[in-house]
């Protein structure tokens, strides 16, 4: 079986295309700048040069139709014709409160979308967009959600409701989300499978990279994970903050002139490691050279972040009421060995973690970190959002 894994932005669409016999990605794809100028798709074959196309595209529908072109091109394409994708998967940013796994697209379903639009104003028109794309060009074709929510609809209310007036969960459904879900549910139950875990195993899911989250989770069902209601709250990150006081909203407000979307920018856009380095670099390996030629905020920055992350997983390992498993993934959590080392060495030696360095010496790879006399068992495992999207579309769409 073969499914086309959509990712829309609102500018940009990656794209995968994975034979579900085997897990191998066929190719993959990036089609920026749609609707603006100097549009551009770039298209990977594995072993083949890459395959660019420059060409105006004013919406999603037309980059649709290119990189329908590209799939099925005699010289780059890597199918004879569209008929052979089976179904196409998309990733969907939130799924409210109505979505709590993933679901075949319907008329309901995309009405259902746009209600929860207000939730991620950024990201869902551009998935929406990209979903009747592919239903105007490949008409007929099961289309499936899959969302960055679901897994964190695992949640008891004691983990997700804010200690606000309860109204505006009520009539406006804040609460908790978390995010980055199908990178949590697919790494927490590779996990399950490489220990020989159960129903009860507690595991500790360290996301890392640019947008960075962390998971709790029991037997797969997650209990707790660090985003809120936006992909701005818990750790530190490339360039958001994270949890700060509330408060420091009108204080920054008044002392600089800035209303609450500038206070937000800045909480997005210019906090994190960014902010915290003194705006040397988003990049971790940036601001780990500045700290390594001797950069006092750079050396801030980089230990505030892992000091964050040590006290979710020491928060987390409370909440279970204990923890087998941790697990590092995404950019900075597969490649940065010393970050992973100092997490576990500096703060997590009460919990029994012991990593072994010469393991730990390993990039991007599905490897076993820990010592054979850790406590709990460290795990690198590289995350694949895309497989999971291709995994839950071929399930759903096998029950039709
Ligand atoms: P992601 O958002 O998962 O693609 O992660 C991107 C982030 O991973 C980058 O901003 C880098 O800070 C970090 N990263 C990637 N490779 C390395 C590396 N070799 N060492 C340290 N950090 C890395």
């Amino acid at each position: 079986m073969k499914v086309l894994v959509i990712n829309c932005g609102s500018s940009s669409l990656k794209y995968q295309i994975i034979d579900m016999d085997t897990q191998a990605v066929l190719c993959k794809g990036l089609v920026e700048r749609i609707g603006i100028e100097g549009s551009v798709l770039t298209h990977k074959v594995p072993g083949k040069e890459d395959f660019v196309v420059q060409e105006e595209m004013k919406d999603h529908q037309r980059a649709v139709e290119l990189v329908m072109a590209a799939l099925v091109d005699p010289d780059h394409g890597v199918i004879k014709s569209l008929d052979e994708i089976d179904a196409i998967g998309h990733r969907v940013v939130h799924g409210g409160q109505k979505f709590a796994k993933s679901v075949l697209i319907d008329d309901e379903v995309k009405a259902a979308l746009d209600k929860c639009t207000e939730l991620a104003p950024l990201h869902n028109p551009a998935n929406i967009l990209g979903i009747k794309a592919c239903e105007a060009v490949m008409p007929g074709k099961p289309n499936v959600g899959v969302f960055d929510t679901a897994f964190g609809m695992g949640m008891e209310p004691k983990a997700f409701m804010y200690a606000l007036p309860t109204k505006y969960y009520e009539e406006y459904e804040v609460r908790r989300y978390g995010f980055h879900g199908q990178s949590h549910d697919f790494v927490s139950h590779r996990a399950l499978d490489l220990c020989g875990g159960n129903e009860n195993t507690k595991v500790i899911v360290c996301h890392l990279g640019n947008g960075a989250s962390i998971s709790a989770s029991i037997g797969g069902k997650c209990v707790d994970s660090s985003m809120g209601l936006t992909p701005l709250e818990g750790l530190i990150m490339g360039t958001r903050s994270g949890n700060v006081d509330p408060g420091i909203m009108q204080f920054i407000c008044h002392k600089e002139g800035l209303d609450i979307d500038g206070m937000l920018n800045v909480l997005n856009k210019k906090s994190g490691i960014f902010g915290l380095s003194g705006n040397i670099s988003s990049d971790f390996r940036d601001v780990q050279k500045a700290a390594d030629e001797g950069n006092e905020k750079a050396k801030i920055a980089l230990d505030a972040y892992r000091y964050r992350v040590a006290k979710y997983i020491g928060s987390y390992a409370a909440a279970m009421n204990g923890v087998d498993v941790i697990v590092f993934t995404a950019g900075l959590g597969e490649n940065d060995k010393l970050t992973r080392q100092a997490i576990c060495d500096e703060y997590l030696g009460y919990l029994g973690v012991k990593v072994d360095p010469a393991r730990n010496d390993v990039r991007g790879k599905e490897t076993l970190i820990s010592a054979d006399d850790s406590k709990v068992k460290v795990y690198l495992i590289p995350t694949n959002e895309e497989l999971k999207i291709a995994m839950d579309t071929v399930k759903i769409v096998s029950e039709l």
